[in-house]
């Protein structure tokens, strides 16, 4: 199984615009000005491709999705599954459009109750489309993904999270990675689904505290609790420099970064 990181960053993705309008007065390290030159400090909205057994699984559609499509040439995708309802996870739905028709097929979707209403919401036209279609509609099929199962192939365990008052939050397990991209608390329950992994990547915004995703320290203190034998930290913001703040990480832990390929077991 490979897991290849699409996009690292939050939901303004790096450089981050209101950083550029305000002249970087805000940026701590400057990454989002190195960002505009270097595209090693780039990051894209959070998203992973998961390739197993030939099948391709993307974890989220985020807004950036057809450049992360593009940047590692995607040819086929067997099934999404999404994390929860939140802009920067969903809205690369639209342009799966390309795929459906490219397949001849509805694209399988999957995602908790909650996130697929939110996805419904989101995309009317996509849900009801028109008699006429013009510009063509990414044809779909949601299921719900309320315990484990086979997913294109892949056994697939949701995992319930707490990311603020959105309901219906997941982090997902395939095989032994479980992949948390906008967590602040996982319920004890959760706990118990996420023993004995090889890979896990989970949220870090940053090292301030904040209301819906976790800093540095908390995610770091999930880390040391599931002993999972290495971690990336992901759905990172502006503050996060992984040349100044990656020291602070223990061995085997990393920052995720765009574009890494993981080998999974
Ligand atoms: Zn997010
Ligand atoms: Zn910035
Ligand atoms: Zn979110």
């Amino acid at each position: 199984m490979r897991v290849t990181v699409l996009g690292s960053g939050t939901s303004h993705g790096v450089p981050m615009l209101d950083c550029v309008l305000n002249n970087y007065e805000r940026c701590p390290h400057m990454v989002c000005l190195k960002a505009r030159t270097d595209p090693r400090y780039r990051r894209m909205r959070a998203s992973i491709l998961v390739e197993v057994d030939g099948c391709s699984i993307l974890v989220d559609t985020s807004q950036d999705f057809r450049q992360q499509m593009l940047a590692h040439s995607v040819r086929r995708i067997d099934a999404v599954i999404y994390t929860h309802g939140h802009a920067d996870h969903i809205y690369g739905l639209a342009d799966m459009r390309s795929y459906s028709s490219h397949q001849g097929e509805p694209i399988p979707i999957y995602g908790s109750v909650e996130t697929l209403a939110c996805i419904r919401g989101a995309f009317d036209y996509v849900f009801n489309p028109p008699a006429l279609l013009g510009g063509g509609v990414p044809l779909v099929e949601a299921h719900v993904l309320d315990g484990p199962m086979v997913v294109a192939g892949a056994l697939v365990t949701p995992v319930p999270v707490e990311h603020g008052p959105l309901n219906g939050c997941l982090g997902v397990r395939i095989g032994d990675t479980a992949y948390i991209p906008d967590v602040k608390r996982i319920p004890d329950a959760s706990l118990g689904l996420l023993e004995g992994l090889d890979l896990l990547i989970i949220n870090c915004l940053r090292l301030r505290s904040h209301a819906t995703h976790l800093t540095l320290d908390e995610s770091l203190r999930y880390v040391r609790e599931l002993q999972p034998r290495r971690a990336l930290l992901t759905h990172l913001s502006h503050d996060i420099d992984a040349d100044v703040e990656g020291w602070l990480l223990p061995s085997g832990v990393a920052f995720a970064r765009d574009g890494l390929v993981v080998e999974c077991v």
